[in-house]
């Protein structure tokens, strides 16, 4: 077997491709390894959303070029936003990259890797595949992920792209417009991963509210979670990524009525200032964005819930800033992933004047990631006692038998007990909460 080095930067939808990327080089002949000395072919997974990640990248590919020259053999890749972000200028930076491909190109990389053995072998120009599908000519990756990786857990793309135009964003612009996956390939792949066993599927999408909204099937995504509940053995059920502008009632129906889906909601705010949401093209206020909050906690008692916010957006106050530090008071988030504003190519923010200085901005990010670890150290120290259902996923230590798993609210638990087996769903009490976990012991079975 040959080997690949596949190494990924991103999110959610980057690490599934390139567990998708995996697969399709598995039945070219190739085996992963982590070793990039090691391997016939090297790709690099990129992410274009900060310029930061951009940076990395290319001290990657500076590190790569110096392998390429030690060992000519190498066949190198780069995949993912920024090469659709730069295109022939990346050809141009790197010149000995061979392969070069954009997310829309990803089912083409057995017939790209022969052509890219071919530029190798013949010093011929780099294959570059960038560009999107229409969207009625997508076609989504019917693969399974390589099962080493999570037994009990997988990751399931629903759709492809962005029909939204936030201002500080650039998924739209590298990685297209929206298409919905068919309903019947989805639980067809659920179907084919229960029965190897995984009892928790997270759904994937930029925008999962939106699912079916410009589909040929009509299932809208509250209807995909009931069709999921229904007609699969499927244990645990998750998403992400959503949009508030598209929450609507059926899915809060949907949380207060589908045994499968797991009570914690993963819910974008960006801000908690009118006026920065209005200047972010977010399409929903402050208010509609706690209207919804509001239900949900009246409709699920305990529902968890994280979210993503930027700070120093251009023009961003202190008082806007204050009002973010509110609304975080107000939700309570379990988690909050955080980040500060970073121009990007093609969004319409860049041409604003990114007037928040950098230790402004930073000061904000260190205040608010204070503000949300003591919310979720406290929501934590607020379940001590109690007995919470874990889905087992691995085992920490198999000599004194502490295990890992999950709540249906998404807290990591480690406890030690009973002898368990991953998949199972177990309950275990509370003793002791951390600050991104707790643990705690397997409880008796009538207490
Ligand atoms: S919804 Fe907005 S932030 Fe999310 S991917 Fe689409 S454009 Fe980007």
């Amino acid at each position: 077997m040959k080997k690949a080095y596949l190494k990924t930067y991103g999110c959610q939808m980057n690490e599934q491709d390139t567990r998708q990327m995996e697969t399709l080089l598995g039945q070219s002949g190739y085996a992963r390894t982590n070793d990039p000395l090691d391997a016939d072919f090297a790709l690099i997974n990129t992410c274009a959303v900060r310029e930061k990640a951009v940076h990395k990248i290319y001290s990657d590919l500076g590190r790569m070029r110096l392998i390429r020259e030690n060992n000519p053999n190498l066949l190198v890749g780069v995949a993912g936003c920024v090469v659709e972000q730069e295109k022939e200028a990346l050809v141009k930076r790197f010149p000995f990259v061979d392969l070069l491909f954009g997310p829309d190109h990803i089912r083409h990389l057995p017939e790209m890797l022969g052509k890219a053995e071919e530029r190798r072998d013949k010093q011929g120009p780099s294959v570059l595949h960038v560009g999107f599908d229409a969207r009625k000519d997508f076609q989504f990756v019917n693969v399974l992920p390589n099962p080493d990786e999570s037994p009990v857990k997988a990751f399931v793309n629903i759709q492809k792209g962005c029909d939204n135009i936030c201002s500080f964003c650039i998924v739209p612009f590298v990685r297209g417009r929206e298409v919905s996956r068919p309903a019947h390939e989805i639980l067809a792949e659920i179907k084919a991963l229960t029965e190897r066993g995984v009892k928790e599927v997270m759904l994937l999408g930029q925008n999962v509210n939106s699912y079916g909204f410009k589909s040929n099937d009509g299932v809208s995504f509250a209807e995909l979670l009931e069709r999921i509940a229904t007609q699969t053995n499927l244990s645990r059920l998750r998403f992400t990524s959503s949009h508030p502008k598209d929450v609507k009632d059926d899915l809060i129906d949907q949380y207060a009525n589908n045994p499968v889906l797991a009570p914690h909601f993963h819910l974008p705010v960006q801000a908690g200032s009118d006026a920065v949401l209005k200047a972010m093209r977010r399409q929903y206020s402050r208010d509609d964005y706690l209207r919804i909050i509001d239900s949900l906690k009246a409709r699920v008692p305990g529902i968890a819930f994280s979210t993503d916010i930027i700070v120093g957006f251009p023009g961003e106050s202190d008082a806007d800033f204050r009002q973010t530090l509110s609304l975080m008071e107000v939700v309570r988030y379990d988690l909050v992933y955080s980040f500060a504003y970073s121009p990007r190519p093609y969004t319409s923010a860049i041409k604003l004047a990114d007037d928040v200085p950098l230790e402004v901005k930073k000061a904000r990010l260190a205040e608010l990631q204070a503000l949300s670890d003591e919310h979720t150290l406290a929501i934590h120290e607020s379940v001590v006692g109690q007995i919470k259902e874990v889905l087992v996923e691995t085992c920490d230590d198999s000599d004194t038998l502490v295990y890992k798993g999950r709540t249906g609210c998404n807290k990591v638990v480690h406890f030690t007990g009973t002898p368990c087996a991953f998949g199972d769903r177990v309950r275990v009490i509370i003793k002791q909460a951390n600050p991104h976990s707790l643990f705690g012991e397997t409880a008796c079975p009538n207490s």
